[in-house]
């Protein structure tokens, strides 16, 4: 079944489809018997790839789509570089830890006693494993006072509006009931005067989101803090704050430097964000940092030789790349802060530019305009018992022109709103929203002319 990788390695002249492997399906259950040709092997895949979505137009992702060639050689250079080998690449552990100073920095970790801030943080693979990392501190350090007190530390519960997944996935992992605070009529995400009744004795924490994943909008961090001053104050229930700030990590220090969000609340004592998103490293980086060490208690770090000395280490995986970090301090050397504004002013700009074209479609109501937090767009149909059409036959056709544009119900309890959410990010330029806002209209007409005004197809695609 495999024979034909023989001979195509015996004919070097062979044009690549006319080569044995290339007349037939690819092997899609067994390993091949034999070695192929690697170029022979690389076209074919590459033709197979072409399959996937365009990454350029997948205006669903908030992940790195457009990469500096810099970023590609300098990924190219670290490829064999193990990130937990500090050891044996003492400079790669050197350029995570600048990324961190850099990081406590933008997030404004209060400095110590030597002028030196006193945050604590680690590269990860993304906001996930940040997040199950700053889950596990607000675990521990719960867990210690209840112990302290002489109290059971059986049920911890974590507090939250409409997280992504990946704080479900903590919860279930880690053994902590995920009290998920539901979202109001007319609201994008977790409001302050909503915790008094989920918060008690057993909270390890509060999650607040700056760039809630459905809808883009920032919850309000320093009212969600303040809150919980007066919770402490009236019932001595001293709740920290965790802001999950996977994509608002990289956007706020820049297009809103004077929100309160960060460090510079006495409450926040944790912050992810990824650096594969908004931080335009490319796929594969997140970043975890404490405000200092007292929030992260010691026993889950562990401490590995690192030139003779002591080298911290917090991670859940051992072996991984080391080419992201690198990519990441790249991309602050290369930008700095100006930089990174320009690069969002931009994408704010083209959102909001899109936003009024799509105000202007006719059948929509933005649920946000792309002001005031992440360069993107949502919005939803006015009135979707009267079209005749969804969203999800919208995202259809558009998909045929090869955007990437997803529909979606919000959480509970708004799920019966269905929307449409489009991200700007670089590489996202003006025309390309243009082109995307153009495809639109033609859909829009389409729909309105090819279905009769039937509302029981409204939702058909669910
Ligand atoms: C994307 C996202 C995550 C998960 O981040 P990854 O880097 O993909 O692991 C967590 N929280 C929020 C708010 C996100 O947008």
């Amino acid at each position: 079944m495999a024979l034909h990788n023989a001979r195509a390695a015996t004919d070097p002249a062979a044009d690549i489809f006319t080569s044995p492997l290339s007349e037939q399906p690819l092997s899609k259950r067994a390993m091949p018997d034999l070695p192929a040709p690697p170029n022979v092997v690389y076209q074919l895949l590459r033709s197979e790839l072409l399959l996937d979505g365009n990454a350029a137009q997948n205006l669903a992702t908030f992940c790195t789509t457009w990469t500096d060639d810099e970023v590609r050689h300098l990924m190219d250079l670290c490829l064999d570089k193990n990130i937990v080998d500090k050891d044996e690449y003492p400079q790669t552990a050197e350029i995570e830890s600048r990324c961190v100073n850099i990081l406590a920095g933008l997030w404004h970790a209060p400095a110590g006693t030597d002028g030196a801030e006193n945050a604590m943080g680690c590269s990860t693979t993304g906001s996930s494993e940040a997040a199950m990392l700053c889950g596990l501190a607000l675990k521990w350090r719960w867990r210690d006072r209840r112990r302290a007190a002489g109290l059971p530390t059986d049920r911890p519960n974590l507090v939250c509006g409409p997280v992504q997944v990946c704080w479900e996935k903590f919860a279930r992992y880690f053994d902590v009931e995920l009290r998920q605070v539901p979202v109001e009529p007319g609201a994008t995400g977790l409001q302050a005067h909503q915790l008094r009744e989920y918060v008690d004795e057993n909270t390890i924490g509060v999650v607040a989101i700056l760039g809630v994943t459905y809808t883009c909008t920032y919850e309000p961090v320093a009212e969600i803090t303040a809150e919980l001053d007066r919770i402490h104050e009236e019932t001595g229930l001293d709740i920290p704050l965790h802001v999950d700030a996977a994509s608002g990590g990289f956007i706020a220090p820049f297009l809103h430097p004077d929100l309160q969000w960060d460090f510079r609340l006495p409450r926040v004592a944790s912050i992810n964000a990824s650096g594969h998103k908004y931080g335009m490293a490319p796929l594969g980086v997140g970043w975890a940092l404490w405000r200092d060490k007292a929030a992260l208690p010691q026993d889950l770090v562990f401490h590995v030789d690192y030139l003779g000395g002591d080298m911290p280490t917090l991670a859940l995986n051992f072996s991984r790349p080391g080419g992201q970090v690198i990519a990441q301090y790249f991309m602050f050397l290369r930008l700095g802060r100006e930089g990174y504004r320009r690069v969002y002013q931009a994408c704010a700009d083209t959102a909001q530019h899109l936003a009024r074209q799509v105000a202007d479609m006719g059948p929509f109501t933005l649920l946000y305009d792309g002001t005031g937090a992440l360069p993107a767009v949502s919005y939803t149909l006015t009135d979707p018992g009267s079209v005749g059409w969804s969203l999800y036959d919208l995202s259809d056709l558009l998909r045929m022109r090869g955007w990437q544009v997803p529909s979606y119900p919000l959480p509970p309890n708004r799920q019966e709103t269905v929307i449409q959410r489009v991200l700007v990010r670089h590489g996202v330029d003006r025309d390309e929203v243009e082109l995307l806002a153009g495809d639109m209209r033609r859909a829009i007409k389409r729909l309105d002319e090819g279905h009769p005004r039937d509302s029981t197809r409204v939702g058909f695609h669910h």
